[in-house]
């Protein structure tokens, strides 16, 4: 059994311990241990209370997640510890060391005080995994700190650092001296004033305070429609929680959990969240990368054009602590850039989420400069600036020039020839991609682009770069688009090919928004501005482009999008509603008769599978040629940088889940009808679906 308990006796208290590095997950020998340990204590006359604690760095970091899916142990279930617990006479003192997640709070819940260190954080994340807590935790936390309190922790499943869990009345104590001392001598007073247990099942204050349930949870259900769109845990959660309020029979309540924990653990959106959450893990690894090679040393950063991305990715440094300087060529942009950072960083602080000192100090970390040659110290450059290769060529080459010897030179573009770039330098194996997502101090993801050239050494250390700075990486291989901006290329292309066929910009967004994004294509092109790329194609002469017609067009009309209140919609002042625009869809239905389209009905699930589609097919071609790692690292980046719901598990996930046959069969049907290039089934999702197979089995 994995993990153990050790049982110690401390004059009239039994000191539990719990020993299952790094983190004391909830394993087999853990409950075992805390099942007997509570066993030995209650039949030992000699002693008056018990105090829980973890060795190592966390109090119960949670379930043992390599334990799901296996065959039924030996161990005692969680459940059986809990109720032992629960059902002593003695008190039991959780001293929480560090991380109490999940489970882990749960145990906690089941003790009678619980005292914690003032840096450990607690609580209830299972949401984010597609489930409830299912060992009482729906039940207890609203009778400890009442309904709408708890809603919001165990929705939310973020952490809740010790101060604030003694705000909110989730521990009694918090101490910055030793836990386990601490511990004893809270369990010692306790037993001085009587040894009185103190159930949560048994409180009642808190959770009969609330008066008008009805309408709080009416609220919270609407809540869950902003924040937790399409999502099924949630509302299970919501259900528990009501349980709670409107009983006061407490296993009633914990059957209702029960059930409702079963059919999230039966339901399709957990597995789809424990795929991404394992894939993300998955993604950091580089296969020809050994472990015991040493990553160079990172601890100065420059950055190329203060601009959108530039401050974004300086900001990244600052948050990380590490020193950045940041230079544009051009000072009026400079300025500007550090203002926005300023502006970004005031924002927080107004919010109360960053003090007035931290702010100050990131500041200070970003040093703006406009001699090119104060960049040459730096461990890693990354340049940002206009998306241009010719520009960027020759920023390489002054690079090569200035870089001291060592220094990683990454380019954060959208999706130019990182080769070509590197050709421009003496020392190509130091070159890659690092394509941060829009606002880049802000969105997880993050493409580490592998040039030819580029050295194992060199990705794994702007990887771990990556991981300094918060993101999620994900290796992509040199081609145009990289992962992300490759497979966007050809969603955006069906939309716009749809439209012109007889759907509305309104139905296609629809549909998207239903599936799950933040929103469709047309909605997001007004978003950004439909001027870019008509001012880009201008600039190259115009485009034969099928798909560039109508934003020209609208351009022409001096229909920009949002930033003038009116693209492929109409918007009103200080709102970002969009409104179907007669203006626009005329212009629609003047190129597409045009261009010789017949226009026709397309039902809601022929526009989802002609969106989603493309992505799948093209992420087929990207793994056949090698440029992604693996079907886990397309979904991680859909999810991180596309806002794909995670829910759904990404596209290739997606495409696993509605059975590649019908996907395949689907594709072919789409290049029958259109010939479109893209529709040209990708080899590799020809194989699969010959060998009977799916995405998640090239994974596993
Ligand atoms: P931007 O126009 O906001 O900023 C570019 C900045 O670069 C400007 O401040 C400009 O003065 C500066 N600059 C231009 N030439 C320079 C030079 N020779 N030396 C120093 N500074 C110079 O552009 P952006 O949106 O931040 O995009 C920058 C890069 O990031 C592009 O390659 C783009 O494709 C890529 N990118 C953009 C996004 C996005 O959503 N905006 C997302 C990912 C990647």
């Amino acid at each position: 059994m994995k993990g153990t308990v050790h049982y110690e006796n401390r004059g009239e208290i039994a000191l539990l311990s719990i020993d299952n590095p790094p983190v004391n997950p909830l394993s087999s020998g853990v409950r075992q241990g805390l099942y007997d340990g509570v066993d030995q204590a209650l039949r030992d006359d000699s002693i008056k209370a018990m105090v829980i604690t973890g060795l190592h760095r966390a109090f119960i970091a949670g379930a043992d997640i390599s334990e799901f899916g296996a065959a039924g142990s030996e161990a005692v279930g969680l459940g059986e510890v809990l109720t032992r617990m629960e059902q002593s006479t003695k008190p039991i003192i959780a001293a929480i060391n560090g991380t109490a997640f999940g489970g882990g709070l749960e145990v906690a819940l089941c003790c009678d005080y619980r005292i914690a260190a003032v840096t450990a954080p607690v609580g209830l994340p299972e949401v984010k995994l597609g489930l409830l807590p299912g060992a009482g935790g729906t039940q207890r936390l609203p009778r400890l700190i009442g309904v709408e309190a708890a809603i919001k922790a165990i929705v939310s499943g973020d952490p809740i650092l010790a101060p604030q869990a003694l705000e909110l009345g989730i521990v009694d104590k918090v101490t910055d001296q030793d836990i386990v001392s601490e511990g004893i001598a809270f369990a010692a007073e306790i037993v001085d004033a009587g040894a009185k247990t103190r159930k949560i099942r048994d409180l009642s204050d808190k959770i009969n305070e609330g008066g008008d349930y009805q309408s709080v949870f009416t609220a919270a259900a609407e809540g869950l429609k902003k924040t937790h769109r399409n999502q099924f845990a949630p509302s299970q959660i919501l259900k528990c929680i009501e349980a709670a309020a409107m009983s006061d029979d407490f296993d009633e309540g914990l059957a209702v959990e029960q059930k409702l924990f079963a059919e999230c653990l039966g339901h399709p959106q957990r597995e789809a969240l424990i795929h991404i959450f394992f894939a993300e893990r998955a993604a950091n690894k580089i296969p020809d990368l050994d472990r015991d090679v040493p990553l160079l040393p990172i601890a100065k950063g420059s950055v190329i054009g203060a601009g959108t991305m530039g401050g974004g990715i300086a900001m990244c440094f600052a948050n990380a602590g590490i020193p950045v300087r940041l230079h544009d060529n051009d000072a009026e942009n400079l300025a500007r850039g550090i203002k926005v950072i300023e502006g970004n960083y005031a924002r927080t602080v107004s919010r109360g989420r960053l003090s007035q000192d931290e702010m100050d100090s990131r500041m200070e970390l970003i040093i703006p400069t406009e001699n090119f040659d104060d960049l040459g110290d730096a461990d890693v450059v990354i340049e940002a600036v206009y998306e241009n290769l010719d520009l960027k060529k020759e920023i390489f080459a002054k690079l090569d020039k200035i870089m001291k010897p060592g220094a990683i030179l990454a380019t954060n573009t959208s999706g130019l020839d990182v080769d070509a770039i590197a050709a421009e330098t003496s020392r190509p194996e130091f070159v890659c991609g690092m394509h941060f997502f829009s606002p880049a101090n802000v969105m997880r993801l993050l493409e580490v682009v592998r040039g030819n050239s580029s050295s194992p050494v060199v990705l794994g250390t702007a990887m771990a770069l990556g991981k300094k700075l918060g993101k999620v990486s994900v290796v992509a291989g040199n081609c145009p688009g990289f992962i992300g901006n490759r497979m966007l290329g050809g969603y955006r292309r069906q939309a716009d090919l749809m439209s012109l066929q007889g759907a509305s910009p309104a139905q296609i967004d629809k549909v998207i928004f239903d599936f799950g994004l933040a929103m469709g294509p047309f909605a997001m092109a007004d978003m950004v501005g439909l001027d870019l790329g008509w001012r880009a194609r201008k600039m190259m002469g115009g485009s034969n482009e099928v798909t560039a017609r109508v934003p020209d067009e609208l351009c022409e009309l001096g229909r920009f999008g949002q930033k003038n209140g009116k693209g492929y919609y109409r918007y009103e002042a200080g709102d970002r509603t969009p409104y179907p625009d007669a203006e626009a869809d005329e212009v629609i239905k003047r190129v597409s008769e045009s261009l010789g389209y017949t226009r026709a009905n397309f039902s809601d699930d022929e526009i989802l599978k002609r969106c989603m589609y493309p992505l799948v097919n093209i992420g087929a071609k990207l793994l056949e040629e090698g440029h992604a790692l693996r079907a886990g690292d397309i979904d991680t980046v859909y999810v991180n940088g596309y806002g794909f719901p995670a829910c759904i598990g990404g596209p290739m996930w997606f495409a696993d889940s509605n059975g590649l046959d019908n996907v395949l069969a689907d594709i072919e049907r789409f290049y029958e009808e259109t010939g479109d290039d893209v529709w040209k089934p990708a080899e590799l999702l020809k194989k699969l679906v010959a060998e009977g197979k799916n995405f998640a089995s090239l994974d596993a």
